[in-house]
């Protein structure tokens, strides 16, 4: 198979850099103490990326254990907790508060746009007996993000416990973990790191710590516990570590935190982006509260995506669709950490425009809107 370049939301292309990286020589993670103060480094730049200073771990999985794993090692037997959802992800937390034997109540948003401040906020007026939240940052599927600054200001005058899924957005998107009051915050390598799947940083403040040792009852759960990594600075991680990916991330860390304008140029991308959409007969997804590190547009009608996918494919670049409830209903195009690239950018708009021309769907010239806008920004 010819080198496809990726643009979907994840994961992301990665550099050669970072895969270079991965060739380093394998250590003994359990025996050599300097991987134990690599791997304290690695915590220390992930949290330099998201302004936090305490604890952090990176998980040896993929993102979806981040989100596991706080739900796991934070939630007791009828533990209330507040699923606020506006999309897939969102809603899907209350998967496993139901798994950890939470009592889970939804704050359902509207799906095309952002969390409403207000209206969460009078939710809170008349029901705040919450032991722990859960809220999606970026809500890669629709294209969403959700101030997670002022929702966390919500439920902290509350003393409710923040889980914020981060994946697709810490590193293309300012977070400030500590200024913001968030307890835990889960990333994922995939995404706006641009280093392999199969990580995922998490940070954790002292509050979430508490409410992990006051625990009545033993978390359910050996993987998922956050616990067993207690001192495992001086008595050894808790499982072997996966050496060449941690590499690899540290590379991409070293990569994202050099680069000047970071979150500028997320957002410089993502707006000359939706510019060129809605300049054309395309309609984006979302109402307001765009990402800037995942565009997603509606299909139109009667478009193939699967024809569309190969077309583009078949080019050499990778968009996405997407699934569960939007499955089949649009395309989305990631530009995040390597995608978030002018040229790359330009391509997928030009071979989405050909691949519809292609099916008989015929719109303007978005990768030149684009990219003018672009200029002009
Ligand atoms: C990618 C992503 C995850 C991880 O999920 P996968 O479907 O396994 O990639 C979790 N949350 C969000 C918001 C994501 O974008």
């Amino acid at each position: 198979m010819n080198k496809v370049t990726l643009m979907t939301p994840g994961p992301t292309e990665v550099s050669k850099e970072v895969l270079s990286a991965m060739a380093k020589p394998i250590t003994n993670p359990d025996l050599d103490r300097d991987f134990f103060d690599f791997y304290k480094s690695l915590c220390d730049k992930f949290n330099r990326l998201v302004s936090h200073e305490g604890d952090s771990l990176i998980l040896s999985g993929e993102g979806i254990l981040g989100l596991e794993a706080a739900c796991a090692s934070l939630i007791e037997t009828n533990d209330r907790v507040l699923c606020i959802e506006n999309g897939i992800f969102g809603h899907g937390f209350g998967d496993f508060v139901d798994i950890y034997g939470g009592e889970k109540v939804y704050f359902h948003g509207n799906k095309r746009r952002g969390i409403d401040l207000n209206e969460l906020e009078n939710f809170l007026e008349k029901d705040n007996d919450f032991k722990v939240a859960t809220l999606v940052h970026c809500e890669t599927p629709s294209g969403i993000t959700n101030d997670i600054e002022g929702i966390c200001k919500l439920l902290n005058k509350y003393d409710i416990i923040s889980v914020v899924d981060a994946v697709s957005s810490a590193g293309g998107e300012l977070v400030l973990v500590d200024k913001w009051g968030i307890d835990i915050l889960i990333v994922g390598s995939q995404k706006c790191l641009s280093a392999p799947p199969g990580l995922t940083p998490i940070s954790i403040s002292s509050r979430a710590n508490k409410k992990m040792r006051n625990r009545k009852e033993s978390i359910k759960s050996f993987y998922c516990n956050l616990l067993i990594w207690d001192n495992w600075y001086k008595e050894g991680f808790p499982y072997t570590q996966p050496v060449s990916n941690l590499y690899a991330l540290d590379k991409a860390l070293d990569i994202a935190l050099e680069r000047d304008n970071l979150y500028i140029e997320h957002k410089k991308i993502g707006e000359a982006l939706r510019y060129a959409i809605e300049k054309s007969e395309l309609e984006l997804y979302p109402q307001d509260s765009y990402s800037n590190t995942v565009t997603t547009i509606i299909k139109p009608e009667n478009v193939n995506f699967d024809r569309l996918f190969e077309y583009t494919i078949k080019n050499g670049i990778m968009i996405a669709g997407a699934f569960a409830e939007l499955e089949g209903k649009v395309i989305r195009i990631g530009h995040m950490g390597m995608g978030c690239c002018k040229n790359m950018v330009y391509e997928a708009l030009r071979l989405i425009r050909e691949g519809l021309n292609e099916q008989g769907v015929i719109i303007g010239n978005i990768e030149d809107g684009f990219l003018n806008e672009l200029e002009s920004l």
